[in-house]
């Protein structure tokens, strides 16, 4: 249910709508709008008494949301949502750009890249230091460490910093050091961790699980929404099919699916999306043309030398070159790509 409060609405008036939802037995989570605020009803619906909520001080409209997922729903906030966290910008015409390798590996690599991405106009750095790995023989990340080398990179670059969490316990950790926690897509159905990050500041990067339908990635980013924390980007990083020329199959009309379903930005991965380096500037052309709010993509000093995922990291030069096609298209979208001076300030709370 969706109470919408008319602009004039008092925060008493407001308040008492609150406590009319909770009278039915909901739970109300308030919606900041630009214009209004809104206040989601979460629970059941078929409640006697729930037309009542219409007689509330200052109330505009009240109407039943019918997608599963309800804070998430453009019905619930027709305008955009625009996340900022630090030099990073998704939405509002300013497309991000998260660059930067899969893993964490050293100091040396993850300063060398975050001073070369950003000079590329790359506006956050993304490394894994918890590294969910399909084998358990494969390097899982320098953890602490590597929190540790990223927080150095922000420092020397300004550059915000993305990078996952893999479990409920970490969240406090990782959240001391970067400014976005990315939930990988082995984890998107990880519910105690959905509800985690849901309790945390910082933003959140949702990538889709890779045989979940768009609902369940909805419903996965509504737990965190509900948790509380509204800065939610969700990630298009490909789906799992029967074609295997690529890692994974990279299905850009998500984008515009799902920016009308909801007011969340939509960020594209076209490194893992694809699995091999030469077809990532193409892709990531193809997202911005299809109205991505953001790209993350994997960039290596040495791609052959990685200790994961080099096979589809770009070198430094192929990263400068993606980045001008990119502004090419972005320009004739009119959008901007990036904008990010070093003088803004590289973290905010
Ligand atoms: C990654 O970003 O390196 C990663 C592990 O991605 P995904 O969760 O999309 O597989
Ligand atoms: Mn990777």
């Amino acid at each position: 249910m969706i109470i919408v409060m008319k602009t004039s609405a008092t925060p008493a008036d407001i308040e008492q709508s609150v406590k009319n939802v909770e009278a039915l037995g909901m739970k109300a989570n308030i919606i900041q709008g630009t214009e209004r605020t809104v206040i989601a009803a979460v629970g059941e619906e078929r409640v006697a008494g729930i037309r009542s909520l219409e007689s509330g001080p200052a109330v505009d409209e009240v109407f039943s949301i019918l997608a599963p997922y309800k804070m998430a729903s453009r019905e619930a906030k027709p305008e955009s949502t625009t996340v900022r966290a630090g030099s990073l910008t998704v939405g509002n015409g300013q497309i991000g750009v998260i660059a930067g390798p899969c893993s964490v590996e050293n100091e040396e690599q993850i300063i060398a890249t975050a001073r070369a991405v950003q000079q590329a106009g790359a506006t956050a750095l993304r490394g894994g230091a918890f590294k969910p790995r399909t084998s358990p023989y494969s390097f899982q990340g320098l953890k602490k460490e590597g929190l540790k080398l990223l927080a150095k990179a922000r420092a020397e670059t300004g550059l915000a910093v993305v990078t996952e969490v893999v479990s409920p316990s970490d969240v406090p950790l990782v959240a001391e050091y970067a400014e976005v926690l990315q939930i990988g897509a082995r984890n998107m159905h990880n519910y105690r961790l959905l509800e985690a990050v849901g309790r945390c500041e910082r933003a959140v990067l949702l990538k889709r699980g890779p045989s979940a339908t768009i609902d369940e990635w909805l419903l996965a980013a509504e737990y965190i929404l509900d948790g509380g924390n509204p800065n939610v980007m969700l990630c298009e990083r490909g789906i799992r099919t029967f074609e295997a020329h690529t890692r994974f199959t990279l299905p850009l009309a998500t984008v515009p699916f799902v920016q009308q379903k909801t007011h969340l930005p939509v960020v594209v991965d076209p490194s893992h999306g694809t699995g091999h380096t030469h077809l990532v500037p193409a892709m990531s052309r193809a997202a911005i043309a299809a109205g991505a709010d953001g790209l993350i993509v994997e960039v290596h000093p040495e791609p052959e030398k990685a200790l994961s995922d080099g096979y589809q990291s770009l070198t430094f030069e192929q990263f400068e070159d993606m980045m001008g096609g990119c502004q090419r298209i972005a320009a004739a979208m009119e959008r901007q790509l990036g904008e990010w001076t070093a003088t803004q300030p590289a973290r905010t709370g």
